[in-house]
């Protein structure tokens, strides 16, 4: 839709609608509808500052854009207003936008509801899981040399353990499973035994890794390391790491090679290994590119480093729609506190806005992170490393949205 605007007595069209497509590439109008879910837990206090840091941002940078949000009920709020954790019109206003800024959302262990979380990157197709650690200085970081941090995770998003291909061990689909074992392989289980299937596949890991492989060429990587435990799960995790080098090597061998003679170089490394090397080598490391598991488990591990979660943001995108996150949960103990930390979440918002072409207002945002470190102005996570008072979330936004003013 577009609407005719006066200023300064001339007349200007504004394109106020949704963002779409082409070949990969993202058509943002000046006044996009990007949606919002409030989540969980701590998410509403921290989706407030984010979303106001974010419109300060965006005001500061331009003169005619701006994100017109549009809230949909997910999770607990949804249970609520409507008796459905993730309602059919907020599924469709999802199919339909395609664009999302989500705080966390909680998911029961071991019983109980489907991940949303999970249920969301599937019906977007968002098959990169993109999380950049790079350390803040200030931060208390276990390591003697935390700066040396910076490195990106490509983390395969839609395949693997998570497809939630699993059964009770007392189901009756388990029995029937370790039936056709036992009968057709001679493969005895234990009638305790429970049955989860590892499914990957070729077209899902040659996609993730021309996700990484074009980023690492755009933003002028050094190299790229794929984490696998292809040494035991071989035709999963194995494969997993054979059709990364084929695809490397294949499409984009001109910028790759598993030799220094190229300006990118690959390796791969085994699962259990990456873990160490992170933690005693981590200047060794820009690009990981990593199956769905590996991926979770590496990305909690590096955010530590830089010693604090809390403060990092993710971004899950296919080739036709992106939401934004921050990398931590609900953290249910600070909920409704006005303690928690809005900076993952702000993090989640600033690559959403790098897809959407808008540098200027995701670098406004930088400046701002930067200036409130410096000044220690920081929400309790971070003030007990500064030995400040610290802020409170809303207090800290305000902060922010007053720097970001001033710049
Ligand atoms: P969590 O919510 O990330 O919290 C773990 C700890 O991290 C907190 O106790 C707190 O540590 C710290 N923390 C996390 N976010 C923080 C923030 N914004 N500000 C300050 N400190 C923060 O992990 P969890 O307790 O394992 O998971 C809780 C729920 O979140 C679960 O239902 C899980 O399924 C869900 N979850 C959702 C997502 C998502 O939506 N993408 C991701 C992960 C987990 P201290 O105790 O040290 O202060």
């Amino acid at each position: 839709m577009q609407i005719l605007i006066t200023k300064n007595g001339i007349k200007i069209w504004l394109s106020m609608d949704k963002i779409t497509f082409k070949d990969g590439k993202w058509i943002v109008p000046d006044q996009p509808v990007i949606l919002y879910t409030d989540g969980d837990g701590i998410g509403p206090e921290i989706m407030d500052v984010a979303r106001k840091v974010v419109d300060a941002a965006v005001k500061k940078a331009y003169k005619n854009k701006k994100i017109n949000w549009k809230e949909i009920l997910v999770g607990d709020k949804a249970l609520k207003e409507k008796n459905d954790r993730f309602p059919q019109e907020s599924q469709d206003a999802i199919n339909e936008y395609r664009v999302l800024l989500k705080a966390p959302l909680g998911t029961p262990i071991g019983t109980g509801f489907k991940s949303i979380n999970v249920r969301i990157r599937v019906m977007l197709d968002l098959y990169s899981n993109i999380r950049p650690v790079s350390y803040m200085a200030g931060l208390e970081s276990p390591l003697k040399h935390p700066e040396n941090v910076n490195l990106t995770i490509f983390r395969e998003n839609t395949d693997d353990l998570y497809m939630g291909i699993e059964w009770k061990y007392d189901s009756p689909e388990a029995g029937e499973i370790r039936d056709f074992l036992r009968n057709k392989f001679d493969i005895n289980l234990g009638d305790d035994t429970g049955i989860g299937i590892k499914p990957m596949s070729k077209y899902k890991t040659q996609r993730i890794t021309r996700a990484a492989a074009k980023f690492a060429i755009e933003n002028h990587k050094k190299e790229i390391t794929i984490m696998h435990k292809g040494n035991v799960m071989k035709y999963t995790e194995g494969a997993f790491r054979e059709w990364a080098y084929e695809t490397l090597e294949n499409e984009f061998g001109d910028y790759i090679s598993k030799d220094d003679s190229k300006k990118i170089l690959v390796n791969d490394i085994i699962a259990d290994n990456m873990f160490q090397q992170i933690i005693t080598r981590p200047e060794n490391y820009e690009v990981i590119l990593a199956p769905n598991i590996d991926g979770d488990y590496i990305s909690d591990a590096a955010g530590a480093l830089i010693g604090n979660i809390g403060t990092l943001g993710g971004a899950n995108v296919g080739d036709d729609a992106g939401m934004f996150e921050a990398v931590h949960g609900t953290a249910p103990k600070y909920t409704g506190k006005n303690i928690a930390d809005p900076l993952g979440l702000i993090r989640g918002a600033q690559l959403m806005l790098k897809y959407m072409n808008w540098y200027e207002a995701q670098g406004i945002i930088e400046q701002a992170i930067g200036k409130s470190i410096e000044t220690k102005k920081v929400t309790n996570d971070l003030a007990k490393f500064f030995n400040v008072k610290p802020l409170g979330t809303k207090e800290f936004g305000d902060s922010l949205v007053e720097i970001i003013e001033k710049l």
